[in-house]
């Protein structure tokens, strides 16, 4: 699919997945499809820390666990993401686990307000820290849309300021990013840097596929600076792009960073075969696993990013792979 095209097919995604009544009716009826396993893994915390637990011992994989849930402002359901995530990151500490736990500032309570979403990733943050005890945790925030970066950005600062182990996911296909990535790459903090699944027209976004990928590259390389590695700034590229995957490699190795210093991380069920070849060259690699019952939105968003995989909602919504178990 062309540039333009792609995006438009993107956005429609994006109205799929906000849709509550194509949420409601596909959870509920189709619950265990394909399409739903395929890239995340429904179940409560103990199924994630077993999925954790398989990456770990199998390949040598860690995990950043994520509770699924998004643009939510009922305070019922605000409440499980949270005791959600605390509980996990305390269930990755308990089984010697890295204790990586990743979450959506609309999933935590954006929606009711900054406050209370500050509140909430902050009683998260301190779970993780607990959890991880000397090892070292990380409470990730994705980034949301447009309107959530300069919220998101705040909430970092603000852990980082009371001493948590914060990190923020910032979009390449953003013009501000760059800016963003700027003030960043000095602070003992980690970012994970992603192409960006929200597309906007050229007053914010770099337009085309390849002028993204010009940015991501460009963007590597501030976060692969020598003076970044000096300030403990600790950079992740997430993407199965592997041209992207094989620059940046060769990037890391041309400014001295040693593999353990950096990062790629790959979405669950998305080119396992490029996670366990980076990790078999000696890589650090990390898998996001969204784990719950919410999982429509973001199976759908997956789809926006690659039409190749709209396969598997036609199937769900013919509800030909429903499996039983
Ligand atoms: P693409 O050019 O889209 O893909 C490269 C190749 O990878 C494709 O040719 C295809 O073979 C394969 N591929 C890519 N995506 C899929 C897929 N869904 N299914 C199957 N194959 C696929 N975006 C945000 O806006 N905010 C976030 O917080 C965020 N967090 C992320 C965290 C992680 C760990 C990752 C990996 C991505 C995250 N994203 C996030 C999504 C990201 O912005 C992109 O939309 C997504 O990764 C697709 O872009 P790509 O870099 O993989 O490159």
């Amino acid at each position: 699919m062309e540039g333009g095209t792609l995006g438009l097919w993107q956005e429609s995604m994006i109205g799929l997945a906000r849709s509550e009544r194509a949420k409601q009716v596909m959870q509920r009826l189709a619950g265990r499809t394909v399409l739903a396993r395929r890239f995340a893994v429904i179940g409560n915390g103990g199924t994630a820390i077993a999925t954790a637990r398989r990456l770990h011992d199998d390949l040598g994989i860690s995990a950043s666990l994520c509770y699924l849930g998004e643009y939510v402002d009922d305070a019922t359901a605000i409440r499980r993401t949270v005791e959600a995530s605390i509980d996990v990151a305390g269930l990755l500490g308990a089984a010697g686990l890295d204790v990586n736990v990743s979450i959506d500032p609309t999933a935590i309570g954006h929606l009711r307000g900054e406050d209370t979403f500050q509140r909430n990733a902050e009683r998260i943050g301190q779970a993780v820290a607990d959890a991880a005890g000397d090892a070292g945790g990380r409470l990730m925030l994705d980034m949301e849309d447009l309107a959530l970066v300069e919220p998101t950005l705040r909430a970092l600062r603000r852990l980082l300021a009371k001493g948590l182990p914060a990190a923020i996911t910032l979009q390449a296909r953003l013009l501000r990013t760059r800016a963003d990535v700027r003030d960043l790459v000095h602070l003992r903090t980690a970012v994970r840097l992603v192409k960006g699944a929200f597309p906007l027209g050229p007053e914010h976004d770099h337009q085309g596929r390849d002028a993204i990928t010009r940015e991501y590259l460009s963007l590597a390389a501030m976060m692969l600076a020598p003076e970044a590695r000096d300030a403990g700034f600790r950079p992740v590229f997430a993407t199965h792009d592997d041209a992207i995957l094989r620059s940046v490699a060769r990037l890391a190795s041309r400014n001295g960073w040693p593999k353990a210093a950096y990062e790629f991380e790959f979405l669950y069920g998305v080119r396992p075969d490029w996670q366990q070849k980076l990790r078999a060259s000696g890589h650090s690699v990390r898998v996001y696993v969204p784990f719950g019952t919410d999982w429509w939105p973001y199976a759908v968003r997956r789809i926006g990013e690659n039409p190749r995989n709209a396969l598997l909602l036609g199937r769900a919504l013919l509800g030909r792979t429903y499996q039983r178990g």
